[in-house]
């Protein structure tokens, strides 16, 4: 019998482990580790002569424990090797590692037919330790191990054992612990090392969180983990990752940054060293502290300044800390008459920084004064005397003769800081004679036909005694032939004058230093004398004057009446309204050849670099509407509002947004959107009108539901109305007056916008198709308008009325939910809104006045200001309300009285009339929408 000595597999050991790797990934948690145990392990082998517990040496000669069988000669081998419990702790997924060695049956002579080449691994879930107790039955089967390499008898005489691994995976395990078993049915195998183990997502640092160790499920899912900052971190970000089954750290999400103070080395954030510092969060390196600047302590989060240097306000912190600059140096004075021009030189010390800037006094000393005093005001420093960036300055305007002390300082952006003495350059000098300078005011105090009297005052600077003046005159376009006459005191008589002539005439002082430049020229005429036939030519031009005036009045009377007509969108004739002088007219854009010609004529081109955005508050048809400010030279920020035009225009999208801006730019009305002005030369191109901080009039109304006083809501009409006065007398048509398109201010001023052409009724939202094709606001749009597209101020008038309406029931939607066609139907069929809740008759009144179906009929918007204006001066014709007062009988709210008064009486008004579907709200007229309207009068 050719039986391999069990005692040899394990002789042969040492050497079939040589050159296996040592040590074992770190995401392993060992439960089992049989090479782990020095003395017995105390497996239990059933039956007892089967597997066999052996002590052997590893690679490394350290004593282990092996179990074998062999026994290949006797047939029906069942021989079970169970391990002891082994408690789960927190695994779910358990691996099994089994190294062993199993003999080639071929290699074994005489037992084909009983020799097995493979061995079964079972397991056993049970909640606690069952001792020596062993069932067969209840093991369930994880795997029949195979070895892969196999050995003869040859490889035991070359001393080459071949060791096999194999791993087997098990769970989910959810008992708190289990056994293993080996089965051998007739091998002759070896099991060198038995190690179970689980994996885990092992503790790490990412991105400065913390990830504590993990046990993944034993599904496929992953466990989200949220990490905690490491100390001296914050979190940006929530930091997160997912730990897969197979023990992996997966996705990092989210960071923390090391705090002010602190830097990223490797995994932890370090303190920053004395003499370096840290001011922003973040995985920043500490700075070393700027020049003249330490820290002294551990964790600085800024340099201290060196004594005597400064930062200023908005330095930041890394910038070196500076002190004020040394005083100019080398003063040179060039004195010509009564100015002088200085010049200095840099300061040697700038303090180490560039915003020098340098400061000039003048002061005036007397001859033999000790102490001098400021400069008057009259003297004149060019550019200017304070933070001047140049090291020149011409001083002008100084008396004559006088001795001058000028200080110059140099300045920068700590010398207020710094308390130390100011410290300057100064020079004096004495001013030069000078001639007298000119004379400025000259007063006509008589004239008559041949002679006229004059006298002026003495020239502001006369630089020593005036000696005498020179009078220069002659008669206007005949400068060669002048008279001169010389003057002591400050007036003449000019005699000899031919009558009704204009003549010029010039005056200059004269001193001891000769004359000075003469005052600019002064006009005057001689008076008339009317002749006899004289008179009569003035008769006929007074009369020919009169006449004209009286025809012009006539003119315009007469076509004032028609150029409403002449509407913007259809007949483009701006340039034809004939109108009195004063009054400017509109201009169509679109009647120049190259609108951005007219742009730039209306528009003001801004700098964008004046603009900031702050946000967005609405939309428009091109991009989005923005708030901002806008900063133009010399002048005050402003708040202003930004339409932009969105990326990708076309050419017509920017010829039609800019249009608003050239219609716009024309006005100047404090109840019209005022243009600031329009950027076109950079991108984004924008339009900029001021900022109406409470938006849009419909939604406005509807935010401050019945907060109101009428006379509060009639001053917002009279607003509108008086913008619409202005639109109307410059011969532009708004057609889509309503509610929404005019905006408010913080003073509860409303101002009319949206102007456009096209523009103004595609952008709409409420905007429809009508059956002639354009889109018209049909709730807002006069009848008129509708049918045959006559757009005139009389249909604004229409649209007023409604605005009126809209206004006094606080945002309501006309005509509610009715249809357009509904609504188109029912104004035609001389229906109209009914008073909103609470409104005064005399308001109603002027609502049903806009609304006349007979054009000229309606109110002018001059009329409109008018009424409104009455309102407000005697606010008590503002009582009767039109609910109260006889309603006329076609309105669409038309209900019985005993009807109205339970609504009334319930309070329930306002949620019926003014919000419930106008089927409710109305008496039946036949309406699809609204099938219960009555009509009671005889239209
Ligand atoms: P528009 O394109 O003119 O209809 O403007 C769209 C929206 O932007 C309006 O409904 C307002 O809410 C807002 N908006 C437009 N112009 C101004 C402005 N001058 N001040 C404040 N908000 C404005």
């Amino acid at each position: 019998m050719d039986r391999t000595p069990p005692a040899l597999l394990l002789a042969l050991f040492s050497l079939l482990c040589r050159g296996q790797p040592g040590g074992q990934p770190s995401n392993e948690v060992n439960l089992l580790d049989s090479k782990a145990s020095q003395g017995e392990l105390g497996w239990i082998s059933y039956p007892s002569h089967g597997w066999e517990e052996i002590s052997g040496v590893d690679e490394h000669y350290t004593p282990i424990r092996t179990f074998q069988v062999c026994n290949v000669m006797e047939y029906n081998q069942n021989n079970w090797l169970r391990t002891n419990w082994i408690p789960r702790n927190s695994a779910q997924k358990i691996y099994v590692e089994l190294k062993f060695t199993l003999r080639d049956c071929n290699s074994i002579p005489l037992v084909l037919g009983t020799c097995k080449e493979t061995f079964n691994l079972h397991y056993l879930e049970t909640d606690e330790d069952m001792g020596a107790k062993f069932r067969e039955h209840q093991f369930s089967k994880i795997d029949t191990i195979a070895a892969d390499e196999s050995f003869t008898q040859m490889d035991l005489g070359d001393r080459i054992l071949k060791l096999n691994t194999e791993v087997r995976e098990v769970g989910p395990i959810t008992k708190k612990g289990f056994y293993l078993a080996f089965q051998d049915v007739g091998a002759c195998v070896a099991l060198v090392s038995v190690r179970v183990y689980f994996k885990k997502c092992p503790f790490t640092v990412r991105n400065l969180a913390m990830f504590p160790d993990t046990v993944p499920m034993d599904s496929q899912s992953l466990v989200e983990v949220r990490g905690s900052c490491v100390n001296n971190s914050k979190e940006e970000e929530s930091p997160k990752m997912y730990c897969s089954t197979e023990g992996e750290w997966l996705v990092p999400i989210g960071k923390c940054l090391c705090n002010i103070g602190y830097e990223e080395q490797g995994p932890s954030c370090q303190v920053c060293r004395p003499g370096f510092y840290k001011s922003t969060p973040g995985n920043a390196r500490c700075s070393k502290c700027p020049p003249h600047s330490y820290t002294h302590h551990d964790g600085a989060v800024h340099c201290s300044c060196e004594k005597d240097f400064f930062r200023a306000a908005g330095d930041s912190q890394s910038m070196a800390c500076t002190r004020p600059p040394s005083p100019p140096g080398n003063v040179i004075s060039v004195i010509n008459e009564t100015s002088v021009i200085l010049e200095w030189s840099w300061p040697a010390d700038t303090g180490g920084r560039k915003d020098v800037t340098f400061n000039v006094v003048c002061k005036r000393c007397g001859p033999g004064q000790l102490q001098c005093e400021p400069c008057r005001g009259a003297v004149r420093f060019l550019p200017r005397a304070t933070g001047l960036r140049n090291t020149t300055v011409t001083v002008t305007d100084l008396l004559a003769h006088t001795n001058y002390t000028f200080e110059i300082e140099a300045l920068n952006g700590v010398s207020t800081l710094a308390r130390a003495q100011r410290q300057f350059a100064a020079v004096t000098i004495t001013t030069n004679q000078a001639a007298p300078s000119p004379v400025t005011v000259i007063r006509k105090d008589r004239t008559s036909r041949n002679s006229i009297s004059l006298s002026w005052l003495e020239p502001e600077r006369p630089n020593g005694i005036i000696l005498d003046y020179e009078v220069k005159y002659y008669e206007k376009e005949q400068e060669t032939s002048y008279t001169i006459l010389r003057s002591k005191g400050t007036n003449v008589t000019l005699s000899g004058l031919k009558p009704d002539t204009s003549y010029l005439l010039q005056i200059r002082a004269r001193t001891a230093a000769g004359y000075g430049a003469p005052s600019r020229k002064f006009e005057f005429e001689t008076t008339f004398s009317i002749s006899s036939e004289n008179s009569q030519v003035v008769l006929i031009a007074i009369s020919s004057a009169v006449a004209i005036i009286v025809l012009t009045v006539v003119l315009y009377i007469l076509i004032s009446r028609w150029a409403p007509e002449c509407e913007h969108g259809e007949n483009k004739t701006p340039h034809f309204i004939l109108r009195l002088p004063g009054i400017r007219t509109y201009v169509d854009p679109h009647t120049y050849e190259d609108p951005s010609q007219a742009v730039h004529e209306f528009a003001k081109e801004l700098d964008a670099s004046g603009i900031t955005i702050d946000k967005v508050v609405g939309a428009g048809e091109f991009g989005e509407v923005c708030s901002g400010r806008l900063k133009l030279p010399s002048k005050k920020e402003i708040c202003v509002a930004i339409k932009t035009l969105k990326a990708g225009y076309t050419e017509k999208q920017r010829r039609d947004f800019l249009s608003e801006a050239s219609i716009m730019g024309q006005f100047d009305h404090p109840n019209i959107i005022r243009l600031e002005g329009v950027v076109t030369r950079s991108k984004p191109v924008m339009i900029v009108t001021e900022y109406m901080e409470n938006g849009s009039l419909d939604s406005f109304l509807r935010k401050h539901d019945a907060q109101f006083t009428v006379i509060q809501l009639v001053g917002m009409l009279r607003g509108i109305a008086s913008g619409m006065r202005y639109l109307s007398d410059m011969g532009y048509v708004h057609r889509d007056l309503a509610a929404r398109n005019i905006l408010v201010n913080s003073n509860l001023v409303c101002k009319v916008s949206d102007f456009g052409l096209s523009r103004v009724l595609e952008d709409d939202p409420e905007a429809a198709y009508t059956t002639r094709g354009g889109k018209i606001p049909i709730r807002w749009t006069a009848p008129e308008a509708i049918a045959y597209r006559k757009f005139t101020s009389a249909s604004d008038v229409w649209s007023y009325g409604i605005v009126l309406w809209e206004v006094m029931s606080y945002g309501e939607r006309p005509y509610w939910e009715m249809s357009n066609q509904d609504v188109i139907k029912a104004v035609d069929e001389g229906y109209r809104l009914p008073p909103p809740m609470d409104c005064p008759a005399t308001l109603y009144q002027l609502m049903l006045d806009c609304w006349q179906k007979e054009r000229n009929n309606r109110p002018k918007f001059e009329h409109i200001v008018s009424i409104l204006d009455k309102l407000i001066r005697n606010p008590g014709n503002l009582k009767v309300t039109a609910n109260t007062a006889s309603r006329p009988a076609n309105t669409l709210l038309d209900r019985n009285s005993s009807d109205m008064a339970s609504l009334r009486s319930t309070g329930g008004w306002l949620d019926n009339a003014r919000t419930l579907p106008c089927k409710d709200a109305f008496g039946g007229v036949g309406y699809t929408s609204c099938d219960t309207l009555t009509k009671t009068t005889a239209e």
